[in-house]
């Protein structure tokens, strides 16, 4: 049995209450938002490693015109951003809408009828004017190819799948990988795990986090009313955007993070090998900077080593880096990170003429129209899709800029009752753009490869330029002259 909805949003994390709200700020109420998950919440309820937490301020990662929340420090950690979640869409009187549990395999757009046709696992159909792709911007996790690992003799688990209540204390804990995961659970681990070790692959830039809880004259302030939050707000924003210099502009000035993290190394690290291994090799900025204080003073503490060999095989329950040294570990965390090349993945997706969006992709790369729209897909909008992320300010001021874009471009396909298709030009022209202003950051010349590299090295994930631009570019888009009808 199909249900027939206006509005179909895949999704519920940020992306999914911001978009949802959207629509109902806008009169819909023929509105249905389902996750796969049997909670709301997005990556902030799958990741429960210990010291999970946001590296963008907390006022600065909430979302514009929403309920006010009282935050609690300077930075949240994964316990309150789901708690936030959770108030928003119950205030706002969208959880009525949510329905969990149901994933969502494969959509078809039906030309006659201009409908999506969405099929989903539990055998739910549904049939859909519009439908709001908002599934993530890291969907799929990664596992690196190590000779052995699947017959590793304890407990391993991907850091995204941490169990719930899993007791560290008289275990030898092992961690592979020191991306922003990796890097955020050591210090946790060390305080309950007999032993840690962690196994890095790429050597991490960090720059200063200085995270705190509130003093009492900051929350009266900022619970003073709308004025003073506003304000606060408006200063993490610039502060971050003023980071974007480093990146676009004067490169030279990201030396800052080299010196700040060479600090570390020197202050916490064992002098010789384990310095030299931890010296990274590439120019900071070509992989996210993370903004972490305790990650190298963990290795002050007895029980807890850094290797920087790489890890050869598995044996039993032995990790064997390539200088012969065994590891004996009871558990196993693989903070291997993401894939965010590929929005939607495990969605098959048919758009107009039959035209499968993966396998176009495949054969074309992926692109997008400001990672919002994709040409032969109607009334299909992606949420922090493509060339959507950021290393310098809050993706969730890009993610709310689409949000703009796309309540303008439904408005406008509701009221001339056409199907809202970014013109191929216009995305192909964009595209060119993008790709020649992404040429010169450092992620593409500072000597690394990361999550959102493509095979052919093409950046799929970045934006590469201030955020301002890309919600003034998204204001002055016209739905008229860009899409086709
Ligand atoms: C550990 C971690 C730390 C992070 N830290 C930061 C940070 O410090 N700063 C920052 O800016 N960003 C950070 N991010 C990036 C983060 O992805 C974004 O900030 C933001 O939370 C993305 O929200 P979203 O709603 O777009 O996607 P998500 O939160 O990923 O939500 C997507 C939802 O879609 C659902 N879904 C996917 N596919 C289907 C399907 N087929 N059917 C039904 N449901 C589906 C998923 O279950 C999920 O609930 C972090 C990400 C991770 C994983």
């Amino acid at each position: 049995m199909e249900e027939l909805v206006e509005h179909l949003v895949i999704g519920t994390g940020f992306s999914g209450l911001a978009v949802a709200h959207a629509l109902a700020q806008d009169g819909a109420s023929d509105l249905v938002i389902l996750d796969r998950a049997p909670d709301l919440g997005g990556v902030w309820l799958n990741n429960r490693y210990p010291g999970c937490s946001c590296d963008v301020p907390s006022y600065l990662y909430a979302l514009e015109g929403m309920p006010p929340y009282r935050w609690s420090r300077r930075f949240p950690k994964r316990e309150e951003i789901l708690d936030y979640l959770r108030t928003c869409f119950r205030e706002t009187g969208l959880d009525r809408h949510l329905r969990l549990n149901v994933a969502v395999q494969a959509i078809t757009w039906l030309e006659a009828e201009s409908r999506w046709s969405v099929k989903c696992d539990s055998g739910r159909q549904f049939k859909a004017r519009f439908v709001y792709a908002a599934t993530g911007q890291m969907p799929r996790t990664t596992i690196p190819n190590i000779d052995g690992l699947e017959s590793f003799e304890g407990d391993r688990f991907h850091s995204s799948d941490w169990p719930e209540e899993l007791d560290l204390s008289g275990k030898r804990v092992g961690v592979v990988g020191t991306g922003a995961s990796g890097v955020q659970m050591v210090s946790g681990i060390a305080e309950s795990a007999e032993h840690l070790t962690v196994f890095q692959r790429n050597a991490p830039y960090l720059f200063p986090r200085n995270d705190r809880e509130f003093y009492g004259w900051e929350r009266r302030l900022l619970n003073a009313g709308p004025f003073w939050r506003r304000l606060y707000r408006s200063f993490l924003y610039w502060k971050h955007e003023a980071n974007g210099i480093a990146y676009f502009k004067f490169q030279s000035l990201l030396h800052l993070v080299r010196y700040n993290t060479m600090r570390q190394v020197k202050r916490f690290l064992p002098e010789g090998e384990v310095q030299t291994g931890a010296t990274p090799s590439y120019a900071p900025g070509c992989k996210r900077v993370l903004v972490n204080d305790d990650y190298y003073p963990t290795f002050k503490k007895p029980h807890a080593e850094l290797i920087t060999d790489d890890i050869e095989r598995i044996e039993g329950r032995d990790v064997v880096c390539r200088d012969g040294t065994r590891h004996p570990l009871d558990i196993l965390v693989m903070a291997t990170g993401f894939d965010g090349t590929r929005p939607m993945p495990g969605i098959d997706v048919v758009g107009k003429d039959g035209l499968s969006l993966h396998k176009h992709w495949d054969e074309h790369g992926v692109h997008a129209f400001y990672g919002t729209q994709v040409s032969g897909f109607p009334n299909l909008f992606l949420l922090i899709g493509p060339n959507v992320g950021l290393a310098h300010n809050s993706v969730l001021y890009m993610m709310e800029s689409q949000v703009a874009f796309i309540r303008k471009i439904v408005r406008w396909a509701i009221e001339t009752g056409k199907a809202a298709e970014i013109r191929e030009e216009a995305q192909a022209s964009f595209n060119t753009r993008l790709d020649r202003l992404l040429s010169s950051t450092p992620w593409q010349i500072g000597g690394c490869v990361s999550w959102f590299h493509d095979r052919k090295m093409r950046n799929v994930g970045m934006w590469p330029t201030y955020t301002f631009r890309f919600r003034s570019e998204l204001e002055a888009t016209s739905p008229k002259s860009q899409m086709d009808g």
